[in-house]
C-alpha cells in the first residue's frame, strides 16, 4: 500500500484514539447505547449545521435543482453545487467540530465493539478513492 513513515504516525493515532476510547466508554458500553448515540450524534450534527444558517447566519443554503447534463464526468463534477454560500463562524465550526467529535468517538467506539481497525476502515476507503477516484460516484 505504500504507506510512508507519516502514515504510521496517522496509523497510531488512530489505535490511541481507539484505545482511550475503549478506556473511557463506561455508561454507554452496549452496542444499543453506541448504536443510538450514533443516531444522537448524527442528528446534532445536522442541527449544529442548520442552526448555523437559522440562527447565526454565518453559512446559508441556496439549493436548486442539480444539473446533470454535461457531456464528461469531470465536467459534471465541476458543474455541481454544494448549495452553501459563506462560511462558518468560528463559534459554528467549534460546535459542529464538537458534535464530529463526539460522532468519532462512538464509531470509534462501534469498531472495539466489533472488533475493527478504525484505521483500517479509513485506509480501505481511502485505496478505493485512489483506484476508482471521480468514478466511484458518492
Ligand atoms: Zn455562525
Amino acid at each position: 500500500m505504500g504507506r510512508n513513515i507519516e502514515s504510521i504516525d496517522e496509523n497510531m493515532i488512530c489505535d490511541e484514539f481507539q484505545e482511550k476510547v475503549s478506556e473511557v466508554l463506561i455508561r454507554h458500553k452496549s452496542i444499543l447505547d453506541i448504536i443510538t448515540k450514533l443516531d444522537e450524534y448524527n442528528a446534532r450534527i445536522n442541527r449544529a449545521v442548520m442552526k448555523s444558517v437559522t440562527s447565526c447566519g454565518c453559512i446559508s443554503i441556496n439549493a436548486s435543482k442539480q444539473k446533470y447534463n454535461t457531456d464528461t464526468l469531470e465536467e459534471l463534477s465541476r458543474s455541481l453545487k454544494n448549495h452553501v454560500d459563506g462560511e462558518l463562524c468560528e463559534v459554528c465550526r467549534e460546535k459542529i467540530e464538537e458534535e464530529m467529535g463526539a460522532y468519532a468517538f462512538y464509531l470509534a467506539s462501534l469498531c472495539n465493539t466489533l472488533d475493527i481497525s478504525l484505521w483500517d476502515v479509513l485506509i480501505k476507503e481511502f485505496d478505493n478513492l485512489k483506484t476508482l477516484g471521480i468514478y466511484n460516484l458518492k
